[in-house]
């Protein structure tokens, strides 16, 4: 029976330590503000920047939002970044992706100023994380090392497998697990040997966002199993990347979905805003 990583657990202690780090903030007459920015309707974006609302109140920050209508145009949102970028109330700006199909993507992102890009999505903080020297953390895997570090395993020298080679998880996933001294594998749907692969993993991410991808065969007894996917069901479910009835038994520790990685990324955020307001004051 593997031992259950509460995200819930570890993403309240985050946030805590942020709230006792803004308090003495505070006492220094420092105020600690989040700008949100969402474009369109999209439910799953709306309850996204609802719990990032509620996380900034638990830790005693400003939040302030920004809904825009679907037929915002690009240069509409470039002005809004700008003014943002510019804003000495604002120390992090968060534009909640994906945004409608006419916006460029990675205009946006580029546009944020590096110093407030608390999702570390600018190239240059992307940059910042390869090389090792990095202010902001890429939020979903900063959360997953949390939980890792929560289970009192040390990383070094372990097998880690990521599935997975996205931009905002599984690249900058595998470059946190390297910093901490893993032997890092990246797979993705052009690997070959898939399960061999995964079968030898300590410990194991999956972040392929296809529902029960791993199953007991990909996973290693006693491995450290982290489950990164968010997939809806047809019955509107929530469920992971990998089959847990299954996988749990062989597992040391495994998270759950929901109740997992989840709640870590929002926690991850708030510790960003944090350090952007650090920065932006001066502050050690
Ligand atoms: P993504 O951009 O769609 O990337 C999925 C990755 O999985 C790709 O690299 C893809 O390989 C790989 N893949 C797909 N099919 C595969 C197969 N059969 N075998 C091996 N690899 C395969 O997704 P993402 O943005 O990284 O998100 C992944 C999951 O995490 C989603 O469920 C998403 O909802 C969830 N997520 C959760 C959080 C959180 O806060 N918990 C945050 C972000 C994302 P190719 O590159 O070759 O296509």
């Amino acid at each position: 029976m593997a031992k259950i990583i509460s995200g819930k657990e570890v993403s309240a202690q985050v946030k805590e330590r942020v709230r006792l780090e803004n308090e003495r903030l505070k006492s220094k007459g420092i105020e600690t503000g989040l700008a949100v920015v969402i474009v369109g309707n999209d439910p799953a974006s709306k309850v996204y920047v609802n719990n990032k609302k509620k996380a900034c109140e638990t830790v005693g920050f400003k939040s302030f939002e920004y809904a825009l209508p679907e037929e915002t145009t690009q240069q509409e949102l470039l002005d809004l970044v700008e003014v943002l970028n510019k804003d000495t109330k604002v120390n992090g700006i968060l534009v909640q992706l994906p945004l409608p199909k006419h916006i460029d993507e990675t205009a946006i992102i580029n546009a944020i100023s590096p110093n407030k890009d608390v999702d570390a999505f600018h190239p240059i903080n992307v940059g910042k994380i390869m090389v090792g020297d990095y202010a902001f953390l890429p939020c979903t895997p900063a959360g997953v090392m949390e939980l890792i570090k929560s289970t009192g395993v040390d990383i070094c020298g372990k097998n880690c497998v990521v599935i997975g080679r996205s931009n905002i998880v599984g690249k900058p996933m595998a470059m946190l697990l390297l910093h901490s001294n893993g032997t890092v594998t990246i797979c993705h749907s052009k690997t070959k040997n898939l399960r061999e692969i995964c079968s030898q993993a300590d410990i194991l991410i999956a972040s392929v966002g296809k529902p029960n991808f791993v199953t007991t065969d990909m996973v290693k007894d006693n491995a450290i199993v982290i489950d990164v996917g968010i997939n809806r069901l047809e019955n509107g479910k929530l469920c992971g990347d990998v089959n847990f009835n299954e996988v749990e038994p062989k597992a040391s520790y495994i998270t759950p979905v929901p109740g997992g990685v989840g709640p870590m990324t929002i926690a991850m955020l708030m510790q960003n805003t944090l350090t952007a307001s650090k920065i932006q004051n001066g502050i050690d």
